[in-house]
């Protein structure tokens, strides 16, 4: 697997362009900075980037920052960002690498826990439909920070999605193994949710040069129309 892996990012990767030596730099910096290598793989980021111009994503919200490696991904897709972060060492990595890669216009990082930011951007969404001057709707929720909170942070992302727009949970599978005896995962109550349809996508992941292999998978869901089967 670990093979097959190498030849994949070599094979699908950029290299020798603007966006590969971004990332490159969002690594090092953050690895140099202290921050823990525990970002989505490349190959994850290249999948995100193209699953946000599947469905011409003007607006995503990422919960859970770290140093900004997802965020310039889904900024390289040509989408507006808005990433959250609790942490404020990772937020100011984050700053850096995205300003580095020339995306400053075009990610937002909101410092604070996404338990408070979350409401608050409903809140505006909920004054853009009435017409008010705020935010609105996203096309994209990607959901990577404690896993313990997977179940709130959907629940809010299913009200900050635009009918017809995305959730993608990273780790949600190993979340449910982990955690699964201790409490109702968010794989668990998914099924049982109005307004979604939501599937389970299984994954090794073997990057990083970690020797041993996991077993993951993440979520993605499709919010459907108020009202819709
Ligand atoms: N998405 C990033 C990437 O791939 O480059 C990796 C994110 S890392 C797995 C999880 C991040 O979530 C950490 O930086 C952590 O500080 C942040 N986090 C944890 N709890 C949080 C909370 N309650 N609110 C906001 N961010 C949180």
């Amino acid at each position: 697997i670990q093979q097959i892996d190498s030849q994949a990012h070599a094979a699908l990767l950029p290299t020798n362009t603007p966006l590969a030596t971004a990332l490159s730099h969002a690594l090092t910096n953050s690895a140099a900075q202290g921050l823990p290598p525990i970002t989505i793989s490349p190959l994850q980021g290249q999948y995100l980037a193209i699953q946000a111009q599947l469905i011409s994503a003007r607006r995503v919200l990422e919960v859970g920052t770290l140093g900004g490696y997802s965020s310039i991904w889904f900024a390289s897709s040509g989408a507006h960002v808005t990433s959250l972060e609790i942490d404020a060492h990772h937020c100011a990595v984050a700053v850096e690498n995205v300003q580095r890669a020339g995306y400053s216009d075009s990610v937002d990082i909101v410092l604070g826990d996404a338990m408070d930011t979350l409401p608050r951007l409903a809140a505006a969404a909920a004054g853009a439909a009435d017409g008010k001057d705020s935010q609105g709707l996203f096309d994209l929720v990607f959901i990577d920070a404690d896993w313990d909170m997977q179940v709130e942070y959907f629940a809010w992302a299913v009200q900050l999605v635009r009918p017809g727009g995305c959730i993608y949970v990273d780790n949600a599978v190993r979340a449910a193994l982990e955690q699964g005896a201790a409490k109702e995962t968010l794989v668990d109550r998914v099924g049982g949710m109005e307004g979604v349809q939501a599937t389970l996508v299984s994954v090794v992941s073997g990057h990083k040069g970690r020797e041993e292999q996991m077993f993951d998978g993440f979520l993605l869901a499709i919010v459907k129309e108020k009202g819709g089967a």
